[in-house]
């Protein structure tokens, strides 16, 4: 069992932590709201980040934006980390940041992992996420037993960064294709067309998509989503906007060609400048329907 200092227990950081103690190791906990983190089972709650550092053996961050990862890795994490401890970053943040991390975690003689999830917060509670990890191969094979406690799936995609890289490509493949399918639902909307019949064609024809078949925005056609349950996240536009700002800003710095991502960023600028940063992503038919 590893001794492990977990800092970020928020909405998704909480239920990972509480896995790990409920796995059976040594979980300390720090996050700037500590009331949070007096609500989990089986953890030692720190006074500081530095404090739930010192001595861990594997130390995880899941913190809301690389600001603040930098932040408490230069400040806590590289000050007071045991020597060779493994350090995983699981907060999406720029690819950027994520490999300037892991060159000076390795400076210091640390393997640093990026491990961005996907799976939301009921994935974290119920163990059940999907990890994206970039890093050396031995720091991937040593965090894959704590991957395995907290999901169910973890792909090493490559190098330092890679991680990052392979989750904002998927959200923003998955963001362009949620508004295709809104879009298609709106017109037939607007040709007076039943959207069942629309959903029974295009899910079995070349339209068919996870946005479609299994996370159709359109309420009442295809199985139960958040689409029949008022937009309830789910996942948030707020973190959809985030993810394509992300995807936005790697496609500016590498030379990457991205309209549709720039338009799907504008759609979710406007969804959330409707107030509307709290509704699921699906959402979105309503934005494009005004
Ligand atoms: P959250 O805001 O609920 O949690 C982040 C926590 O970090 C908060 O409790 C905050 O107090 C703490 N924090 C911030 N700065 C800190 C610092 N300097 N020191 C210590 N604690 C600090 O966010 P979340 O929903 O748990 O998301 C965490 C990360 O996971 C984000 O990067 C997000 O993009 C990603 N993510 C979230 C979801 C989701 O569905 N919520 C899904 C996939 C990925």
């Amino acid at each position: 069992m590893a001794s492990i200092g977990f800092i970020g227990i928020g909405n998704m950081g909480a239920g990972m932590a509480g896995n790990l103690a409920k796995a059976g190791h040594a979980v300390t906990v720090f996050d700037l709201d500590l009331e949070k983190a007096n609500a989990i089972e089986g953890v030692t709650v720190a006074g500081s980040a530095s404090a739930a550092v010192t001595g861990a053996e594997v130390v995880i961050t899941m913190l809301p934006a690389g600001n603040a990862v930098t932040s408490v890795y230069r400040s806590n994490v590289f000050p007071h980390a045991s020597n060779g401890a493994l350090f995983i970053d699981c907060s999406t943040i720029d690819v950027q940041t994520a490999r300037a991390l892991a060159a000076e975690a390795a400076a210091q003689g640390h393997a640093m992992l990026d491990a961005p999830v996907s799976g939301g917060v009921s994935g974290a509670e119920a163990g059940t996420l999907a990890f994206m990890v970039g890093g050396s191969a031995d720091g991937f094979a040593q965090g894959l037993p704590l991957f395995e406690i907290m999901g169910a799936k973890a792909v090493h995609c490559g190098d330092a960064g890679a991680g990052q890289g392979v989750k904002i490509c998927n959200n923003m493949m998955l963001a362009i294709q949620m508004i295709s399918v809104a879009e298609g639902f709106v017109l037939a909307e607007k040709l007076g067309l039943d959207p069942q019949k629309l959903f029974d064609v295009s899910s079995a024809a070349s339209a068919q998509c996870w946005s479609l078949t299994t996370y159709c925005p359109m309420p009442g056609v295809g199985p139960q989503t958040s689409a029949d349950n008022g937009y309830k996240p789910g996942f948030a536009a707020a973190l959809m906007h985030k993810d394509l700002g992300l995807a936005m800003e790697a496609a500016q710095a590498n030379g990457a060609g991205t309209p549709f991502g720039q338009a799907a960023f504008d759609a979710y600028a406007a969804m959330v400048g409707r107030g509307e940063a709290d509704k699921d992503f699906s959402g979105i038919i309503q934005t494009m329907r005004d």
